[in-house]
């Protein structure tokens, strides 16, 4: 956990000799504790202040990298409990379990529909990030005959399950450019996964039953040289496994407790997918960084990427689209022209309802700082003087052989001032976008 300005103070020589360029020690602590200045600019720090400042400014929980280039998964360096403390900035790496059960064409099968889980959304791509190799059948040759199918078969990366410490060797030398994250899924062969993750330069999973157990392990790994873990609760009681989580994060980011400050993953235990989505979207609500699933059928991966994504979202910045005009459908001159903000949600929904009546129409987004209508109304950020300057500038006079712009229902205050300002003929349209295939189809 970050010390406070008065912590690093405590351990600063406070004879105020101003060599560092501050007035006062103090001066100086403040400076440091808000990452203007760095420790070093202080001559006069003792060794074994400077271990505990640095310690302190490590991050509380480990940041954790699987797979290489564009696609990697970056997991952990989190720093808040909740995320409207400050946000939350790795999302979690959803992924699939493939065992080596299946049949050659039932794996490419299954890692095609995985492949394919891929989704547009608020003008974002959401999808998913991993495959879990398991070695379910015990058998070596099945095992590292199902890795090297997966190599050719997916661009996603790649989680190695075996307690085989041979199997796992031998797997990690087809895959270890693609740097997966290696489990052993027993305890027996903790320190041959130990040993295969130093050799390969690999991120591995601890697992335990309890957090102390966890916590030994840890430390015993990090005194062998590993510095990347991901950490799995062995807990049968869902709620018992969630308090955990809650625990792991808490003792991590409050109490500094270093042995827990790793990533988290769970594996789902539902198997009516139904039960199991509802499972998935607690792990990502309760800190997990990775979740490992059985179903891969769409309707159920949706949903769930859609809550990863809202909350991962960075609260402070509602997810815009750019202020400018969007044509939809056939626009000609007469097409009718729509203001709106250029909240994403806001933006989709009312470019949804468009395109579901048929209606080519223009959509301008103006730029209300990602706010919805309402919102952005009472914020005086989508006011009369906002809509006209973005009729002048986005270049819709040129577009249209009319000045009729529509403007939400709820924001039909605006329409005298706006007139008034822009020179257009401000029509009101429906307070929610779902009246607008009615609104557009009786427009002239
Ligand atoms: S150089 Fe070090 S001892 Fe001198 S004022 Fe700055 S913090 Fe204090």
């Amino acid at each position: 956990m970050a010390l406070s300005g008065l912590d690093i103070y405590k351990l600063l020589p406070k004879t105020n000799c101003k060599e560092c360029g501050y007035a006062t020690c103090l001066a100086f602590a403040m400076a440091l504790a808000q990452k203007k200045v760095s420790l070093d600019k202080c001559p006069h720090v003792t060794a074994q202040a400077r271990l505990a400042l640095e310690s302190s400014s490590q991050p509380p929980i480990k940041l954790v990298t699987i797979g290489t280039g564009e696609s990697k998964l970056e997991l952990g360096n989190e720093t808040v409990m909740f995320r409207h403390e400050q946000k939350f900035y790795h999302p979690t790496g959803i992924g699939f379990l493939v065992e080596d059960t299946l049949s050659q064409d039932e794996l490419k099968n299954r890692l095609s529909k995985i492949n394919d889980l891929k989704f547009e959304r608020v003008g974002q791509i959401i999808k998913v990030d991993l495959v879990a190799l398991k070695n379910s059948s015990q058998d070596k040759a099945k095992f590292i005959s199902m890795v090297k199918t997966a190599v050719e078969a997916t661009k996603l990366n790649i989680i190695l399950i075996s307690s085989n410490a041979d199997a796992l060797k031998e797997a990690c030398t087809i895959v270890k450019d693609r740097r997966p994250l290696i489990m052993a899924g027993s305890k027996d062969v903790f320190d041959s996964l130990v040993t295969i993750a130093k050799e390969n330069n690999l991120p591995l999973v601890v697992e335990g039953q309890s957090l102390e157990e966890i916590a030994v392990s840890t430390e015993k790994a990090k005194s062998q040289g590993i510095e990347e873990m991901v950490l799995y609760i062995k807990e049968d009681v869902l709620s018992k496994k969630f308090q955990k989580f809650t625990l792991a994060r808490r003792s991590a980011l409050k109490k500094n407790t270093r042995p827990l400050g790793y990533p988290l993953i769970a594996f789902t235990t539902q198997e009516e997918p139904e039960r199991e989505l509802e499972e998935a979207i607690s792990y990502v609500t309760r800190y997990a960084n990775i979740v490992i699933l059985k179903n891969i059928d769409k309707d159920f991966v949706f949903p769930l990427l859609v809550v990863r994504q809202d909350i991962y979202t960075d609260p402070q910045k509602p997810v815009q689209v750019e202020p400018k005009v969007y044509e939809i459908g056939h626009v000609t001159k007469e097409s009718p022209v729509i203001a709106t903000t250029n909240f994403s949600i806001t933006y989709f929904t009312v470019a949804g309802e468009v395109e579901g009546s048929k209606v080519p129409t223009y959509i301008i987004s103006c730029d209300a700082e990602g706010m919805s209508v309402l919102t952005a109304w009472a914020a005086e950020k989508f006011t009369a003087e906002k809509i006209a300057d973005t009729l002048k500038k986005c270049g819709i006079e040129g577009m249209v052989s009319h000045k009729k712009v529509v403007i939400p229902g709820y924001v039909a205050v605006l329409s005298g001032k706006l007139e008034e300002l822009s020179g257009w003929t401000v029509e009101v349209g429906p307070r929610e976008a779902s009246g607008l295939p009615a609104f557009l189809k009786g427009w002239k």
